[in-house]
């Protein structure tokens, strides 16, 4: 690699955390720093899109997108940077998975708009007024950045880790890069670097974090909290389990979990059942798991845009 790697860093639909979690590298940053050339980081220089329709076809080595698709503009974006770039990098849950923002696909564009701007709620333009006075042109539905354009590397969660955001940096670095499709995560679940211990106990009953004060030391969905661990990708060193509380999936699953709803579905009805087969086994599955409060945001907290793709709203 001649000269030093040219480094885009874009914000589309999403919270900021991303752009925020860079920090966490700590001194770490100043070295990356030193040793890329920022072309276009909205948030952290003065750089505007005419900056970078101006820069050639692929003159940027990697760019790290955060946030869901969920505008007009940010399609447009995102095509425009795929167009400057080498490499497209998904960083953070909502470019990898559509994030928490991809739970508004449960709802309409117009219920959004009407949550948001109350009865002022419109989608064309007033009477006589023009097209800045409307609500910005939303996308039918949030979506992940794979859906618009070819992404060649994920960094994994909400908001990536530095032992996530680390690896990444040091490959694009070194030169050394893995073959395209890569996770900078783990393939195997998180539950095998989380240091609680497991019985495999019978679950009767499901607890939200707030309802109990958990075990120090003992898993905390065998005391009847719904941990994603067993579905999630490693990575984090199971960062929320070791402060008490359960994962939540934002690394996102496995390869062998697919689907996280269902995955995790199949490992609670097992606890639930605990060996015991036929329709009273059955019975009292349906009776724990209709104790769930919420089980598509909490099954699909971060995933609802791949995942739930037939129930898209309009
Ligand atoms: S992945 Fe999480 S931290 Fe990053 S933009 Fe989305 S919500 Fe924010
Ligand atoms: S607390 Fe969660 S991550 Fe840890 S062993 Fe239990 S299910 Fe797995
Ligand atoms: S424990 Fe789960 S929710 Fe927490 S940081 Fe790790 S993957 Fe994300």
């Amino acid at each position: 690699m001649r000269g030093k790697p040219k480094l885009a860093v874009y914000w589309t639909g999403g919270c900021g955390g991303c752009d925020v979690s860079f920090l966490e590298l700590g001194p770490a940053l100043l070295d990356v720093l030193s040793q890329v050339e920022i072309v276009f980081w909205p948030a952290l220089v003065d750089t505007k899109r005419a900056d970078l329709e101006e820069l050639p076809p692929r003159s940027i080595t990697a760019t790290l997108v955060n946030g869901t698709l969920r505008t007009e503009e940010n399609v447009e974006m995102v095509r425009l940077l795929r167009e400057k770039s080498q490499l497209v990098v998904a960083f953070g849950a909502c470019a990898h998975l559509g994030g928490v923002p991809g739970l508004a696909n449960l709802a309409s564009r117009e219920e959004i708009l009407r949550t948001v701007t109350g009865n002022g709620f419109r989608l064309a333009p007033p009477p006589g007024g023009d097209a800045e006075d409307s609500p910005p042109e939303l996308l039918g539905a949030a979506r992940p950045l794979a859906d618009e354009v070819a992404v060649d590397y994920t960094v994994p969660g909400c908001p990536p880790m530095p032992s996530l955001i680390g690896p990444f940096f040091e490959a694009l670095l070194s030169g050394d890069l893995p073959d395209p499709g890569h996770v900078f995560a783990q393939e195997q679940a998180l539950c095998k670097e989380c240091p609680r211990t497991r019985e495999d106990r019978k679950l009767t009953k499901v607890l939200r974090p707030h309802e109990a004060l958990p075990d120090p030391q003992e898993c905390l969905l065998d005391q009847g909290m719904i941990c994603m661990g067993p579905v999630t990708r490693g990575g984090c060193g199971a960062a929320c389990p070791k402060a008490g509380m359960p994962c939540t999936g934002c690394v996102g699953p496995t390869p062998e979990a697919g689907d996280p709803a269902l995955a995790m579905i199949a490992a609670l009805g097992s606890l639930v059942r605990a060996g015991d087969e036929g329709p009273a086994a059955f019975a009292a599955e349906d009776r724990v798991l209709d104790t769930l409060v919420d089980p598509l945001g909490t099954f699909y907290k971060y995933s609802l845009p791949v995942y739930v793709r037939a129930r898209r709203a309009a």
